[in-house]
Parts: C-alpha cells; structure tokens; sequence
C-alpha cells in the first residue's frame, strides 16, 4: 500500500517514502497556550491525529515518532498572565495561565479521540537550543544583531520563500519601511529580541531576553527529530509567515536542502464562510463543543470534510454525523473487530481521502460486515462502544442495514460458511434484532423473518 500524500512544498500529490521506516518522524505545530482553544484549532490536532494512526498501522506502533509542541513563549501569554493575575510575580503569573491552558486543551483533544503524540515538547524547556542556533546563524552570516533585536537576514539565503512560493521583492513591496528602519531588509524576522526587567527573559549572548516564535519550532523538532524529517505539518494559515521561516533557520543553521520532505497544511474551518478565529471573535471553544456534543461525533463531523478543504461547522452537519455513528455504533455493538479493510485503508492512504474512507463505512454497513467496519473505525480513532451518542431509545432500526445483513447471512449458510453465517447473526442480535429462519411451503426456499427485541 502505497501513502500519498499532497506536499505543500511541491503543491503536487507524492508517494511517501520515509528516511527511515524503522522511525517515521513528523512534526506538528501546537497550540500557544494563552486561551482556551477553539474547534477550528482542532482541526490540525484530529488530521494529524489520523495520520498518526495511519502511520502506525503501515509502519508498527513502535515505528512512528510524532511531535507536536507546546508554545509557552509568547507575548500573548504575557498579556494575559498581567491581566489575569495582578500582584503576583510574572513567572508565577506566566505559569498559571500556561499550565491551566495547557491542561484544557490536552482535556479537549482526548475527548476528541487524539491519542498523545510521542513528545509534547515545550518552548521554555529548550531556550538553551534557542540561543545555540541563533549563535550558529549569525556564524555563517545568516543573522545579526541591530536595534536590540536578533534578525534573520532573508537577503542571505537565496531560495527563501519557496514554500510559500512568493519572491522577496513581493513581500518587501508592502512592508512598512519606516517602522523596520533597523532591518536590512523588510522580510527579516525576529530570532531573539530583548526583555525590559519587567517581561520575562532568559540571558544569552545578546542580553536578557526571549526568543521569536518561529525559533521555537525549528529547535524543538531538531532536538526531538533531528536536522532532517518526513513530515511537517499545520494549519494553512501557518505557510507563511511561521513555516517559511522554520524552514530558513532550520536549513541555514544545519547547511540542509530541506528541514522536512512533506509539508502537510489542513483547510480553515468556517463559521458562515469565514476563517473561525480569535480576532474575528467568531469563535466556539472545543469546551463548548463537547458540553454539547460527544467527542466522537466532533471528530467525525471534522474528518467528514478532506483536511485540505474548508469546512462549515454547523449544527446541522453535527446532528447528521450524530445519526450515522448512532447506526454503526449499533451495527458493531458486541462484535469483535477484524482488521481494517483494505479498502478503507487504501482511501486513508490516498492523501486521508476521510470522506472517500467513510463512503466505503457506509458499504461495508450494508454490507452487514460490522467486524472490519469496526477495525476501520478503530484505526480512524472512533471507538463507539465507549461512545455516549445519547438518546438510545430513539434509534431506528436501519431496515436497508438489516435486509442487507439477513441476505449476506443467507448467502453464507448456502456457501456453508457457518462461522460467516453465526457472526452476523451474533451482529444482528446485538443490534437487538432476532430473526427465525423459515422454509417457504410452496417453494421450499429458505427465508429469514426478523423482528426487534429490546
Ligand atoms: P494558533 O494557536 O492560532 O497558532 O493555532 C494552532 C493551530 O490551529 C495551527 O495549526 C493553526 O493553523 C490552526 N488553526 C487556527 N485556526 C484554524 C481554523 N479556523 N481552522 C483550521 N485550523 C486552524
Ligand atoms: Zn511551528
């Protein structure tokens, strides 16, 4: 089986092949941890999630390594440490708002069905690294130091802007000149900036400070996945300003071709066809989603939709999802899982083809196979035996599921394949249908009645 996967960098569809197949590596962009986070920041959590599984499944569980980060560095987290916490000292303060945030959101993405990634490194256990790769930048001529700042120098390094695919000159067209007087050239970003004895800082060769954000990711991934890796991904809106840099410092700092071979970016989600975001203010907490839907169905509803396509959040689309996962949480209640089916996981394969993977879910219900639909939802993390999807009594019995299943099971008796034929029938009963096999007087056929018994 073949994994493709749409690379960013190359905008075209792309085999896969690992470094190292004993250890597949990709990284992922984690939250800021300054406010609870909102359904939209999710998104990349759950994609990337499935990928993880899928990596798995190809590779083995001990074969795959998956980072994603913690940013604890940032102004943001700052300014609400102040504003939350006044009177008590800015480290303490700092941490209090980290450490709550941090914790929701690793609440909020369980119940989501994300599995713990490998490593969940954080920017304040890695400054040392930090200030090491800004030391070695500024060796080989690729940052400086003016106006209190540590730069990056885009103008040292010739094919930046690859991955977003704009040229220098475009980006310094609408730069604010007058306000980047200290920059030699408008694109040049923040590796280091100083502190005020008020703001928190750490020492290093250019005096108390901190770092910029985009050094964070670039020190964290190489110590936890070396110079070069498979797989880097995020939301889209982080190509460009913050992946585009990684990549620079990364490359420039370890004299690479590439930081990571596939650069992975999932679609925004959408409240009436706008980006949910904090400043538009349009936004749902992922706490507020599971107050009033099951984890479950949330993460079904996102991987409904490809993660390159944007996706409307809306109660309508939760209440569908709701409906579909009711019918398969009966159709595999009491059955044992087979191994996910090929098919299924070839379309996963196909760049996480989810809704091509769900599609063939919806055959294989009625198809009467709950064993490998319910390995297949297994491997897409929805355990719906665990699943509260409320409302049980109100369940319909899906007659086109259980004609489907009564004539698969026929069809195995006549084949003779009785383990077959008593494994959906076990399927049946625990859907709570009993059924009776009758002979048909005039034609001598065989026939199944069947009839519910809650
Ligand atoms: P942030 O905390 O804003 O840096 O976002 C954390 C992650 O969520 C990043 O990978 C973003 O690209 C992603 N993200 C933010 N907003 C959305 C959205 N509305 N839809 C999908 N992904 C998003
Ligand atoms: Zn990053």
């Amino acid at each position: 089986m073949t994994l493709r996967i749409h690379n960013t960098l190359t905008r075209t569809r792309e085999d896969f092949v690992p470094l190292d197949a004993a250890n597949v590596r990709m990284y992922v962009c984690g939250p800021t941890v300054y406010d609870f986070a909102h359904i939209g920041n999710a998104r990349p959590a759950i994609v990337f999630d499935v990928l993880f599984r899928l990596l798995r499944h190809i590779y083995g569980e001990a074969h795959v390594t998956y980072v994603r980060n913690i940013t604890d560095v940032d102004d943001k987290i700052n300014a609400r440490a102040l504003r939350d916490h006044p009177g008590v000292p800015l480290n303490d303060a700092i941490r209090r708002v980290t450490e709550t945030t941090y914790r929701q959101y690793q609440k909020d993405v369980t119940a989501l069905g994300c599995l713990p990634p490998t490593a969940q490194p954080r920017a304040t256990e890695h400054i040392a690294g930090m200030t090491e790769m800004i030391s070695t930048l500024i060796k080989r001529g690729h940052a400086y130091e003016a106006g209190g700042e540590v730069l990056f120098d885009v103008g040292s390094m010739p094919d930046y802007g690859r991955l977003s695919q704009r040229r220098l000159e475009e980006q310094q067209a609408g730069a604010r000149i007058a306000v980047d007087a200290h920059k030699r050239n408008p694109g040049d970003f923040v590796l280091w900036k100083q502190s005020t004895a008020e703001e928190p800082g750490w020492d290093s060769p250019w005096g108390r400070g901190r770092p910029g954000w985009h050094i964070e990711c670039s020190v964290m991934s190489k110590a936890h996945l070396g110079e070069v890796f498979d797989i880097h991904g995020g939301g889209l809106d982080l190509i460009f300003p913050h992946h585009e840099n990684e990549i620079a410092q990364s490359r420039c700092a370890h004299g690479t071709k590439v930081m990571a071979n596939y650069w992975m970016h999932n679609g925004f989600l959408q409240v009436e066809g706008q980006k949910m975001s904090k400043s538009l203010g349009n936004f749902t907490t992922i706490a507020d989603v599971l107050a009033e839907w099951p984890g479950e169905v949330a993460r079904f509803n996102m991987l409904r939709t490809h993660y390159r396509q944007p996706i409307d959040w809306t109660a309508a689309s939760l209440e569908d999802s709701r409906k579909t996962l009711r019918t398969w949480k009966q159709a595999v209640a009491g059955i044992a899982a087979a191994p996910p089916d090929a098919e299924f996981v070839a379309a996963l394969s196909d760049d996480l083809n989810t809704h091509a993977a769900f599609t063939r879910l919806h055959a294989l219900a009625k198809a009467g196979d709950a064993a490998a639909l319910k390995g297949s939802l297994l491997l897409a993390g929805l355990d719906l035996d665990v699943a509260d999807l409320g409302d049980a009594e109100a369940v319909a019995v899906d007659e086109a599921v259980v004609t489907n299943m009564i004539a698969a099971r026929l069809e195995a008796r006549r084949a003779r394949n009785f383990a077959e034929s008593d494994r959906i029938r076990d399927g049946l009963l625990a859907m709570g249908i009993q059924i009776k096999d009758v002979k048909d007087p005039a034609t001598g056929e065989l026939k199944t009645e069947w009839e519910v018994r809650r």
